[in-house]
């Protein structure tokens, strides 16, 4: 997906209605509003601090970020005295062309000299806003991290379990078909069977993702050091399912291995891998799948609002449409699920009083709010 050339995203990836595949911030206005919402809330459970840095991980169009800081300037008098800025992980030069021109209307600064970002700008209101390839370019500070769609787009391994043993499943050229490729079985343990299969696992087809394991370490590191925390959003599961790599071109299947670069290619998040890779060093909440977290966070409310405010029969429609596409079951709502990163502390069990003056119990975590009480 990602090579500088031919890389699929690297090229401008087919995000959108008349692309390759459609994102959730794409289809609905709503989607951004509830998760900027989410952030406003945990940065008043956490005392209000001076200062948060928002990181988004794959930012694709833009969108999401651009929905987010609407929310932010509709709740200007609650930030007014908040130092609020944002910074974009993303490797392909295309998709932050887009995502300039979304969020600053393209008024932006490559190569800016006093900073280890490769390009500024300032939002239409007035944040400034840095772009990064990688995580650990972005400044160390108190920071909300969002991921929506990125760790499935992150490479993987495949494995198989034989009667000698895991194997590893690897690309090969089809020797009898020419310009086609094909998988093979690794003929041999490899470094990757020996390194990345849990001792317990019991599945006898595994997908691991290290560098999504290295990713997590590094936010749950930063999180346990300067605060705040990570919402993560993706297709996944919980460390059951197996044969998941898929390859979409114009929103059907297509052949993952057939014309690379052209078509994007995903593998469901396992969210127990991530959660082990945290490492204990944050609490950890999730998955919970994206119809419960959205109708957590007030999604019923909002379209309320919205349909009441819209004149036009085909404005409603619309916004019933994207209503049924993020939480119908069958489309959006049971495959997608909700993942969150917080210091310990947020969720320290309010009925063990270490501390005798914190009485007052700590408010739920918006969206996990059912978890929590179970
Ligand atoms: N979050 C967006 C886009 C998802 S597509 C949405 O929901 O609409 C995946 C995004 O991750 C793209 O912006 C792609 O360019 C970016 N990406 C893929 N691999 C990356 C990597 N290793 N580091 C940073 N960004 C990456």
């Amino acid at each position: 997906l990602s090579p500088p050339s031919q890389g699929y995203y690297t090229r401008g990836g087919g995000i959108g209605e008349g692309g390759d595949f459609i994102t959730s911030p794409e289809i609905s206005q709503v989607f951004g509003e509830l998760i900027g919402i989410w952030y406003v809330s945990e940065w008043i459970a956490m005392g209000k601090p001076k200062a948060f840095q928002l990181v988004e991980l794959g930012p694709g169009r833009g969108t999401l970020t651009d929905d987010i800081l609407r929310v932010f300037n509709q709740l200007a008098s609650l930030l007014s005295k908040c130092d609020v800025s944002i910074h974009l992980v993303e490797v392909s030069p295309k998709l932050s062309e887009i995502q300039a021109l979304t969020l600053t209307g393209g008024k932006v600064q490559s190569n800016p000299k006093d900073k280890s970002a490769y390009m500024k700008g300032v939002s239409k209101t007035e944040i400034p806003i840095f772009w990064y390839r990688d995580i650990q370019d972005v400044p160390p500070g108190y920071s909300f991290y969002l991921a929506h769609e990125f760790f499935d787009a992150l490479p993987i391994h495949k494995f198989q379990r034989t009667e000698k043993g895991w194997r590893e499943v690897l690309v090969d050229i089809d020797p009898e078909v020419p310009d086609q490729l094909r998988f093979v079985l690794s003929p041999s343990s490899t470094p990757a069977t020996e390194n990345f299969i849990q001792p317990e696992e019991t599945r006898d087809h595994v997908e691991v993702c290290p560098e999504a394991g290295v990713i997590i370490q590094r936010l749950a590191c930063r999180i346990e050091k300067d605060g705040g925390a990570a919402l993560i959003a993706d297709y996944g599961h919980d460390g059951t399912k197996t044969d998941t790599f898929r390859g979409f071109r114009n929103h059907k299947l297509h052949d993952v291995l057939r014309a690379p670069g052209t078509a994007d290619l995903t593998a469901d998040v396992d969210f127990s891998y991530l959660r082990k890779m945290a490492q204990g060093r944050t609490a950890t909440l999730g998955p919970i799948k994206q119809r419960e977290f959205l109708k957590n966070m007030g999604i019923d409310l909002r379209l309320q609002v919205l349909l009441q405010n819209s004149g036009d029969t085909a404005t409603r429609e619309q916004l019933l449409h994207s209503y049924d596409m993020l939480m119908n079951p069958k489309n959006m709502g049971d495959c997608f699920n909700f993942f969150a990163l917080l210091p310990h502390h947020r969720l320290a069990d309010p009925d063990k009083k270490h501390e005798p003056k914190s009485k007052s119990a700590l408010p739920p975590v918006a969206g996990f709010g059912e978890l929590l009480l179970k």
